[in-house]
């Protein structure tokens, strides 16, 4: 019986899912969080197919689908001429995978739902409002020392997992470097209860490529599951925060797709976009998982679905390595960090260039390729492994 206790920096839904894997696995679990409460900003929605069968493993899999909506199809779009390019449609994975589709909902309802797990298990603490403040560790273990509305307080554990998001204070502790750039442009989230599905007949995740500036559509469940839309948009450098977030850029920017109707617009968010992998993932009994170790631009939905996959391994290597085998610990680094780059970043990087494409030729040439994967099952069936996901699991799992 495993009885090593792991401390987990971070309850955003990586260090969450950390957690529960962790504490189902038999280990001891200290989950610390600097907030009260989960953030509900609007961030990741879109849970892939590889993800929901981990999430299946951890037996959370059907309360996690009544908290989001089913999306069987997803779109690229020509924006400038209103047209429908490709519908890719998942349930051409059937026969690979127990959920062919992916499920749009707030990253925070995961979070939450797991912390609500977690709660009935005897071996986890979930510390709320408690923020790591410095980090220690020896062959023997991990010491760190946690501030809370109790005041300071020491914890110790074998093994510590540094899930604290894309500024982490575990991976600057370990002075590792966060290797990469910042886009120059930023992202406006603007969430409105227009229905786009209604008006336009787009899919619940839907790509507009236009070289004047491309937009992503994506519909979510909502606190009041009634649903509603966010729409994506990128602010170019010289634009203002106060520009980009005021109701000249709502009109400017919403108006084309809304067709003249009112655009209730009930939030609106503005934020920094980055392609960033972190030099190592393991120092010495110290992980990093999700956001501290990669950062990437949304588009395709990749970032979180691959912290929850460091997450899920990395409990997996604790396991495997029983304390001793440092081998199994260097894997987690060795696949993880090799497979952020191969398929997060890559793949992110391409979906942005082909939705901003403006050389006309190279824009026609690849919407028509996105037309012809759609067109070809088993070429849609190739194009989804890679964008659910399913080829990177895979690939892990045949690393050594
Ligand atoms: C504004 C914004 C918008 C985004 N929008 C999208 C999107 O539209 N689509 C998409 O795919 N992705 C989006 N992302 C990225 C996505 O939200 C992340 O990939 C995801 O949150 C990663 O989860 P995580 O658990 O690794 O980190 P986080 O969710 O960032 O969680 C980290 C947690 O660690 C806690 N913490 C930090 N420091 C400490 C400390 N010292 N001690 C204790 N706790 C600490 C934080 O309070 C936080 O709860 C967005 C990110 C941001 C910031």
């Amino acid at each position: 019986m495993v009885q090593d206790t792991v401390i987990v920096v971070g309850a955003g839904p990586v260090g969450a899912v950390t957690a529960l894997a962790a504490a189902q696995a038999g280990f001891r679990v200290e989950l610390v969080e600097a907030s009260a409460e989960i953030d509900t900003s609007p961030r990741a929605a879109t849970f892939h197919p590889s993800t929901l069968e981990m999430l299946a493993s951890l037996g959370i899999i059907d309360d996690f689908i009544r908290l989001g909506l089913v999306a069987r199809y997803f779109d690229y779009w020509d924006k400038p001429a209103r047209r429908l390019v490709a519908r890719m449609d998942h349930s051409i994975l059937a026969e690979e995978t127990d959920f062919p589709f992916v499920v749009q909902t707030e990253q925070h309802k995961l979070a939450n739902l797991v912390l609500s797990e977690l709660a009935a298990l005897p071996n986890a603490t979930v510390r709320m409002g408690t923020r790591v403040r410095a980090l220690e560790q020896d062959d023997e273990g991990v010491t760190v020392t946690v501030e809370g509305a109790a005041g300071e307080e020491t914890l110790h554990g074998s093994w510590l997992v540094g899930a604290d998001g894309g500024r982490s204070f575990v991976r600057k502790a370990l002075d590792v470097e966060f290797e990469g750039y910042t886009w120059p442009e930023r992202f406006l989230v603007l969430t409105t209860l227009h229905d786009f599905e209604v008006t336009l007949g787009c899919s619940y995740r839907s790509y507009f490529a236009d070289p004047g500036g491309w937009t992503n559509l994506f519909k979510v469940a909502g606190d009041d599951y009634q649903g509603r839309w966010r729409a994506v948009f990128p602010v170019p450098e010289d634009e203002s925060d106060e520009e980009a977030l005021g109701d000249g850029s709502v009109a400017r920017r919403l108006g084309p797709l809304l067709d003249g109707a009112p655009d209730q617009v009930v939030h609106r968010n503005l934020y920094r976009v980055h392609q960033r992998v972190a030099a190592r993932f393991r120092v010495g009994r110290v992980f990093l998982a999700g956001d501290a170790a990669h950062v990437n631009n949304p588009i395709g939905g990749l970032g979180l679905n691959c912290g929850i996959h460091d997450a899920m391994e990395l409990v997996e290597s604790l396991q495997q390595a029983d304390g001793a085998n440092d081998d199994v610990l260097e894997r987690y680094e060795r696949r993880r960090r090799q497979l952020n780059i191969e398929f997060v970043q890559q793949q992110t990087i391409d979906n942005k260039r082909r939705l901003e494409e403006t050389d006309p030729e190279v824009r026609a040439a690849r919407l028509d390729e996105l037309a012809a994967i759609a067109a070809d099952p088993e070429r849609m069936r190739a194009f989804l492994r890679r964008t659910s996901l399913l080829d990177s699991v895979a690939k892990s799992r045949a690393t050594a």
